[in-house]
C-alpha cells in the first residue's frame, strides 16, 4: 500500500489514493470526484450528500477474516440508487494489490471480485427469472437486470465515470450458491463481470462493527411523529427505511424531495389516509425468537388476488433477522402462518409443476396475480398500494417455496409452516391468535407423528401375533378326544365298522340288517323305502367322549380315496343339553393322465373348524355315504379340542390395523381440503385452465 496524497485540482484540499487500484478519490472538503489521469488529476464532477444507511461498514475498516477468504481494506463506499431505494457498494483492496466490492442486499453480504468477462446477450434480452449459460463459469439465474445511478461516493472508487452516470447492470445467482453481477456500464457493451459468495457478517474479523440493534439505537434519538396524525412512531429500522405507513392513520410518509430516500427526520405525508387500511394481527414493532432466530416485526403488507369474481386477502409481515441482519418474511392467510427467508434464485430449477430446491421437489400449489392492497409500518423499498407482482406457491408440507416475479426482479423465498401457538408465544402475545381456518397451504397433517406411531406399534404387536399364533400352535395342550377308524365291512351296500371289532357303534349298524323286498305294484316307493332303510343301517354311532374345556373342534376326515368319494354327515350332540351341532366333509380324490399330462384334484384329507364347543360329554353320529361300488376300504375322524384358528390371527391383525387404516382415511380427507384450495391437482395440471394469451 503506498500511501499518496495530492491537491484537489478544484478545492486544494488534500486527496489521498492510498490503493493500488484506485481510479478516482472523493474529495473530502469540496465532494469533488478527481480522477487519477497519467500524473495529473482532473475533477469530473461532484458527489451528492451521502444518504445514511444502516450498513454496518465505514471507509477505513480493516478485515482480517476467518479461512477462505484474503484480508481486505475497505478504500471506498459507492452509493447507488434505483429510485425505488438507495444501497452502499463497498469498494475493498486485498493486501496483495487486488480489489473486488463488499455487496450489500436484503440484509445480506457478498464479497464479490472482478474476473475475465464472458460472452453474454445484450442488457436489453436479459429476462429475469431466465437461466444464463456462462461457460466455464457455470449456469445462472437472472434474479434482476435494472438500471442504477451513481447518486454519491467517499473515499476511493475503481473506476472514472462521473458522479450522476447510469449504469445498467444484472444480478445473477449460481447453482452453488453464487453470485454474480454483470455490469453493462453506461455503453452498450460489458464493462465488468464479478463473481462472489456470500459471507457472514461475524466471519469477517472487522473489530469495529457495531450490532445491528446498537447501530439502530443512535438513529432512534430521531424521534419522529407522524406530519398526518401526530402518533409516535417507534421505528425499529430508521437508517433503512424509505417509507413507512403510520399504523395510527395509515398514510405513507417518505422523503418528498427524493423519491427514493431521505432520513426519517424528514419524512412528509405523501399519501394521505384517514384511516389504517386493515388490522394486522401481529404487533408492528414487536420483537421475539422464532424457530432460534430473534426477529422484530418491522411492516406488514396487505395483499389480494381474486379468483372465479371473488378477492382473498393475505397477509405479509416483513421481518428484520437481528443477527443476520437479513429480512425474511411470515405469511399469514386464515390464520395460518409460514416463516420464510430469501433463497438464491439459482439453487432453485423452477418448473411447470415442480419447483427443485436443495433436492427436494415442491409441487405447484397456486399462482396469482398479488395486488399489494395495502401497508403499514416500516420498510426499506418505496412499497406502495397498487403494485401487483406473480406469484407462485409451491409446497412440500411443512415447507413451501415462492417465487414472486415482478417486471425487473424475482425473488424466491422458502420456509415453513409454524402453528399460530408458536407465533405467539414467540411475540408474547397478550391475546391467543384467532384460530386458524380449513387446512393451511403447507400446514402438515397433525395426525404424521401419531400416525407412525400407530402404524409401527401395529406392525410390532402384528409381528409379535403371528409369533404367539404358531407357538400356540406347537405348545398347547389340544387334545385329540376322539379319533377312530371305520373299515367297510360290506362293500355292495357301503357299510362300515369301527376297526378293531365290537362296540356299541359296530353294533348300532349290525341291527340295521335286512333290505325291503322291492314291490313290484309300486317300484318308485319302492326303491325309496329300500335307500331309507338302507340309509338308516349305514347311521354309526359313537362312544361317549368328553371336551375338557370351552374351545373350538377341530374335525378330520381322511379316507384313502382315490377317483372315487366318501361323505359323512356329523351331529354333535351334547349329552346333558341334546343341543346338536351338524356339518358334513367330504374326502374326494381324483387324478389321471389326459393327453400326456396328468392331472389330480379333491383331497384325501378335509377339515372343519366347530367354533366354541362347550366343556361336557359329547356323542358323535356319523351318516357316511359313498358312489355305488366304488367305496373306499376305511375312513377315519378325528376331532381335536383347541386349535389355534389362523382367522383369530387375521381378526386380531385386522383390529391392530383398524386405527392405522382410519388415519389413512384421515390424511387423504386432509388432503383433499387442501388441495380444494388450489388452482392445481395435486399432479400438477391446471383446474379451470384457461389458455388464452393474456401478454
Ligand atoms: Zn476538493
Ligand atoms: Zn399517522
Amino acid at each position: 500500500m503506498s500511501a499518496r496524497a495530492a491537491q484537489c485540482p478544484n478545492c486544494g484540499g488534500e486527496v489521498r489514493f492510498l490503493t493500488g487500484a484506485s481510479l478516482v478519490s472523493i474529495c473530502p472538503q469540496c465532494k469533488s470526484a478527481i480522477a487519477r489521469k497519467g500524473a495529473n488529476l482532473e475533477a469530473i464532477g461532484k458527489v451528492a450528500e451521502l444518504v445514511p444507511t444502516s450498513s454496518p461498514f465505514k471507509v477505513g475498516m480493516d478485515a482480517r477474516p476467518q479461512k477462505g477468504t484474503r484480508p481486505f481494506h475497505i478504500a471506498g463506499r459507492l452509493q447507488l440508487s434505483t429510485g425505488e431505494g438507495t444501497w452502499d457498494e463497498w469498494y475493498v483492496g486485498f493486501t496483495d494489490g487486488t480489489w473486488g466490492w463488499l455487496a450489500e442486499a436484503q440484509g445480506g453480504f457478498w464479497l464479490m471480485t472482478p474476473v475475465k468477462p464472458p460472452q453474454v446477450p445484450a442488457y436489453e434480452q436479459l429476462q429475469p427469472g431466465e437461466t444464463l449459460d456462462l461457460g466455464a463459469y457455470g449456469s445462472f439465474a437472472i434474479v434482476e437486470a435494472r438500471e442504477a445511478t451513481y447518486a454519491s461516493a467517499e473515499g476511493e472508487l475503481p473506476f472514472a465515470a462521473p458522479p450522476g452516470s447510469v449504469f445498467r447492470y444484472a444480478d445473477l445467482s449460481g447453482a452453488d450458491g453464487s453470485l454474480a453481477t454483470l455490469d453493462y456500464g453506461d455503453g452498450p457493451g460489458l464493462d465488468g463481470f464479478y463473481v462472489g459468495k456470500p459471507v457472514a457478517l461475524a466471519s469477517l474479523g472487522i473489530a469495529e462493527l457495531v450490532a445491528w440493534s446498537d447501530r439502530t439505537v443512535s438513529v432512534k434519538a430521531l424521534a419522529l411523529n407522524c406530519p398526518n396524525c401526530g402518533g409516535a412512531l417507534q421505528l425499529k429500522n430508521p437508517a433503512n427505511t424509505v417509507r413507512i405507513a403510520c399504523p395510527f392513520c395509515g398514510s405513507l410518509l417518505g422523503s418528498a424531495d427524493r423519491t427514493d430516500q431521505g432520513p426519517p427526520s424528514k419524512f412528509t405525508v405523501l399519501e394521505k389516509l384517514a384511516a389504517v387500511p386493515f388490522k394486522p394481527a401481529l404487533p408492528l414493532g414487536a420483537e421475539g425468537t422464532l424457530r432460534g432466530d430473534k426477529y422484530a416485526i418491522l411492516g406488514a403488507v396487505q395483499k389480494a388476488t381474486s379468483s372465479g369474481g371473488e378477492d382473498y386477502f393475505w397477509t405479509e409481515y416483513l421481518l428484520k433477522d437481528e443477527k443476520s441482519e437479513a429480512y425474511h418474511w411470515l405469511a399469514e392467510s386464515n390464520g395460518h402462518y409460514t416463516l420464510l427467508e430469501p433463497v438464491p434464485a439459482g439453487e432453485v430449477t423452477d418448473g411447470p409443476r415442480v419447483a427443485v430446491f436443495h433436492g427436494n421437489s415442491y409441487r405447484v400449489f397456486s399462482r396469482s396475480q398479488a395486488l399489494v392492497a395495502g401497508v403499514l409500518g416500516e420498510f426499506y423499498w418505496a412499497v406502495k398500494a397498487g403494485e401487483t407482482t406473480e406469484a407462485t406457491d409451491y409446497i412440500k408440507p411443512p415447507r413451501m417455496l415462492s417465487k414472486e416475479k415482478a417486471k425487473k426482479e424475482i425473488a424466491w423465498t422458502e420456509g415453513a409452516y409454524v402453528p399460530p401457538e408458536e407465533i405467539a408465544a414467540a411475540f408474547a402475545l397478550k391475546k391467543p391468535l384467532p384460530p386458524p381456518e380449513g387446512v393451511g397451504t403447507c400446514q402438515p397433517w397433525p395426525h404424521s407423528q401419531t400416525s407412525h406411531l400407530w402404524w409401527r406399534t401395529a406392525w410390532l404387536l402384528s409381528v409379535a401375533a403371528i409369533v404367539v399364533y404358531f407357538l400356540a400352535k406347537l405348545l398347547t395342550p389340544h387334545a385329540v378326544v376322539y379319533d377312530q377308524t371305520f373299515d367297510l365291512t360290506d362293500p355292495q351296500r357301503a357299510i362300515y365298522s369301527v376297526r378293531g371289532g365290537a362296540s356299541s357303534t359296530s353294533a348300532d349298524w349290525t341291527q340295521g340288517g335286512a333290505t325291503p323286498a322291492p314291490s313290484p305294484a309300486n317300484p318308485t316307493a319302492a326303491r325309496e323305502a329300500a335307500e331309507a332303510a338302507l340309509s338308516a343301517s349305514r347311521v354309526l354311532i359313537s362312544e361317549p367322549f368328553e371336551t375338557k374345556r370351552g374351545a373350538n373342534l377341530a374335525v378330520d376326515l381322511w379316507a384313502p380315496t382315490n377317483n372315487t368319494w366318501v361323505q359323512v354327515e356329523f351331529d354333535l350332540i351334547s349329552e346333558a343339553t341334546g343341543d346338536v351341532r351338524s356339518f358334513d366333509l367330504i374326502s374326494d380324490r381324483y387324478s389321471g393322465v389326459d393327453g400326456g399330462e396328468s392331472w389330480s384334484e379333491g383331497s384325501q384329507n378335509r377339515r372343519i373348524f366347530v367354533p366354541r364347543i362347550p366343556p361336557g360329554r359329547w356323542i358323535l353320529r356319523l351318516d357316511p355315504e359313498s358312489e355305488a361300488g366304488k367305496a373306499p376300504p376305511s375312513f377315519r375322524v378325528r376331532l381335536t379340542s383347541g386349535v389355534p384358528h389362523v382367522s383369530h390371527l387375521i381378526l386380531v391383525i385386522l383390529f391392530l390395523l383398524l386405527v392405522p387404516t382410519l388415519l389413512v382415511f384421515s390424511r387423504f380427507a386432509f388432503e383433499g381440503r387442501r388441495w380444494a384450495e388450489s388452482d392445481f391437482t395435486t399432479a400438477g395440471a391446471g383446474r379451470e385452465s384457461d389458455d388464452s394469451d393474456d401478454k
